[in-house]
């Protein structure tokens, strides 16, 4: 169960993460391919 699903908008990969993991890769960029992201592309949503 995590508070945000993070969608890179470069290579589409959907991976659920927590709120120190946000902050990590909104410094550090999509941890798949890089790029840069934005606030935008996390949703909040998959908390129960
Ligand atoms: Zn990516």
């Amino acid at each position: 169960m995590t508070p945000y699903e993070f969608t890179c908008p470069d290579c589409r990969r959907e991976i659920p993460v927590t709120d120190p993991m946000r902050e990590a890769t909104l410094a550090n960029g999509c941890p798949v391919c890089g790029r840069a992201v934005a606030e935008d592309n996390f949703a909040t949503g998959s908390r129960c």
